[in-house]
């Protein structure tokens, strides 16, 4: 669909948060382009969108950085290494911005790694209840068995705590090794890795291709990119 839900927008600019802002929109003090907004999931234009709450003009901030860092592999998901390993802060170097990163990949893992200002977001996103979904590629080990999507999706117990897969899909299948894609909401460390060695599969090369609607796309590893305003609102 297109623009945003008005709760993310109202919430990325700091308004309130996005449960709060449904409240604000259900007691009728919001207003889009000059009509008061009551129903839950109206979509708005973020870069067009005039709202008001409570009659005054919501600016949306222009201060913080969202960008996607397509990590190669054999890259730290740290912002500064202390014996000058290749480290995600290197692609970022330049900029005048204090960044994090969104959780974390594995060094051998490439694909996509978020890189914000907005301390709010990152620390949400990475908070276990909040269900942003990772989708990987995984090159694996053997011919993968037609269950295994099956056995994924009701759960495999890992040494500290089952885990569930959302989505499943044989992408390639060759003699002796499987391409496959899964989605999960998990931030566990080595999730993906772990999980397909207890099945069985191990993992010989790993894509991040996706968090939430954020898709890598077919950039190059070592691509940095900023993420749309569509993207950052899907986020919230
Ligand atoms: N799962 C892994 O095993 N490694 C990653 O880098 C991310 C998820």
């Amino acid at each position: 669909a297109e623009g945003v839900r008005l709760q993310k927008v109202l919430a990325k600019a700091g308004v309130a948060s996005r449960r709060a802002a449904e409240d604000l929109i259900a007691r009728g003090r919001v207003s889009v382009d000059g009509e008061v907004v009551r129903e839950q999931g109206r979509r708005v234009d973020p870069d067009t969108a005039v709202i008001h709450v409570d009659g005054l003009r919501v600016v949306l901030r222009d201060d913080q950085v969202y960008l996607a860092l397509n990590k190669p592999r054999g890259v730290l998901s740290t912002m500064l290494d202390e014996q000058g390993r290749p480290c995600v802060g290197d692609y970022v170097r330049d900029r005048r911005e204090r960044l994090f990163h969104v959780g974390r990949l594995d060094a051998e893992t490439e694909g996509l790694l978020l890189l914000t200002n907005d301390g709010d977001l990152a620390h949400r996103l990475m908070h276990p209840s909040y269900h942003v979904t990772k989708t990987y590629l995984a090159e694996v080990d053997g011919s993968v068995p037609r269950g295994l999507g099956k056995q994924l999706k009701d759960g495999v117990e890992l040494e500290d705590g089952p885990v569930k897969v959302d989505e499943f899909r044989i992408k390639d299948a060759r003699p002796g090794r499987t391409l496959v894609e899964i989605v999960l909401h998990e931030g566990r460390k080595h999730i993906v890795r772990r999980l397909l060695a207890e099945v069985g599969h191990p993992v010989r090369k790993l894509v991040r291709t996706a968090v939430g609607d954020v898709q890598l796309g077919g950039t190059k590893p070592g691509t940095l990119r900023k993420l749309t305003r569509q993207e950052i609102g899907g986020l919230y």
